[in-house]
């Protein structure tokens, strides 16, 4: 089969025109792909930095951990699903016997392995899935839009973490794919104002269609100061945070415009350990860090799937350009542009 092969601890990738398509274990199916999204994580896998490298991934693999298709056979032991069901990928594969998995919290798995770095992944026009990371989509449900379930799901992840957001005025450093549906879901349920910081033009107009205001924070006179003190100085500044870009500087900033007892829920994955002021914003401020990684297992894509059929979410507005697997360097470098999801059909 096609497959994008990472096939050593360096920048680019292979397209291979002949990889062997995988075997299906008794618990297992096999699943034509139909639509794999590239993510900000298969960029840095690309690129093989720092941030990529520390995953523990073993060469080759597939890339590709987005991605939703057909079901085609299934093992012996399977007894959910059936040739032609539509299904989308949980990423996280979860052990399900680990002591995570067996109190209720599989998005914690012990023994975790990650589709399309440490599993072989759905940019290829096959991918052999466990059953129980299978997550049955709507017949009516585009296929595309099955695939951005796995990364919209941080999205409501996040926002299931961060507690009630009723009344609440909401910072959200990042403007990508998961920050624009942070801010769909923040005024869904109940926000009275979302900020963007953003530095890429064409994601803050896409935070501004959503409701949000958006603001470059890498322009010259970005003052955030400036805007708690105009428009938040009743509280002494945003009541929620949500740090999604994962760039230099944006957890200080989300720590400063923030008002006291405020809670941040982490999202991006920084390369570098990222210093704190424990005094100034935990101790006196209390401000209370969370963090996420991946989705409540069913949980987020429950609420999601339920947002979604109900019209509240949209997620096909984020789909900005579609590519065949033979265009994949051109979708990574699409990323740093005038880009929110870049959708690859491999069949
Ligand atoms: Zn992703
Ligand atoms: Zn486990």
């Amino acid at each position: 089969m096609r497959a994008i092969i990472k096939t050593k601890p360096a920048a680019g990738v292979e397209l291979a025109g002949n990889f062997p398509e995988p075997d299906i274990p008794a618990d297992h199916v096999l699943v034509k792909v139909a639509a794999t999204s590239i993510c900000g994580t298969d960029a840095h896998l690309y690129t093989w930095d720092k941030s990529a490298q520390g995953f523990g991934a073993t060469f080759p693999f597939v890339m590709g951990h987005e991605c939703a298709g057909s079901v085609v056979s299934v093992g012996a032991n399977v007894t959910r699903l059936h040739a032609g069901d539509r299904v989308a990928a949980e990423s996280h594969i979860f052990c399900g016997a680990c002591y995570m998995c067996r109190t209720g919290n599989a998005h914690n798995c012990y023994e975790m392995k990650l589709l399309g770095i440490t599993w072989p992944g759905g940019f290829a026009e096959y991918v052999a899935l466990p059953e129980r990371v299978c997550f049955p989509l709507p017949a009516n449900l585009p296929i595309e839009v099955g695939a951005l379930f796995e990364p919209s799901g941080n999205a409501v992840h996040a926002i299931q973490r961060a507690g009630n957001i009723d009344g609440c005025s909401v910072l959200v450093t990042g403007g990508g794919p998961i920050g624009l549906v942070i801010v769909q879901l923040a005024y869904c349920l109940g926000a009275t104002s979302v900020v963007v910081l953003e530095p890429n033009p064409f994601r803050r107009k896409l935070a501004e269609a959503r409701g949000a205001r958006a603001f470059d924070p890498l322009a010259p006179g970005f003052d955030i100061d400036g805007i708690v003190r105009k428009d938040y100085a009743r509280h002494g500044g945003f009541d929620l945070g949500f740090e999604v870009s994962a760039a230099p500087g944006t957890l200080e900033t989300l720590l400063r415009a923030l008002r006291r007892e405020a809670t941040i829920v982490c999202v991006g994955l920084p390369s570098e350990p990222v210093p704190i002021d424990i005094t100034a914003y935990i101790a006196k401020k209390m401000i209370v860090l969370k963090g996420i990684f991946g989705r409540r297992i069913w949980d987020s894509w429950e609420m999601l799937l339920a947002m979604v059929e109900s019209g509240r979410l949209d997620l096909s507005g984020m789909i900005t350009h579609r590519l065949g697997l033979e265009e994949f360097d051109r979708g990574i470098e699409l990323l740093k542009g005038p880009s929110a999801k870049v959708i690859i059909s491999p069949n």
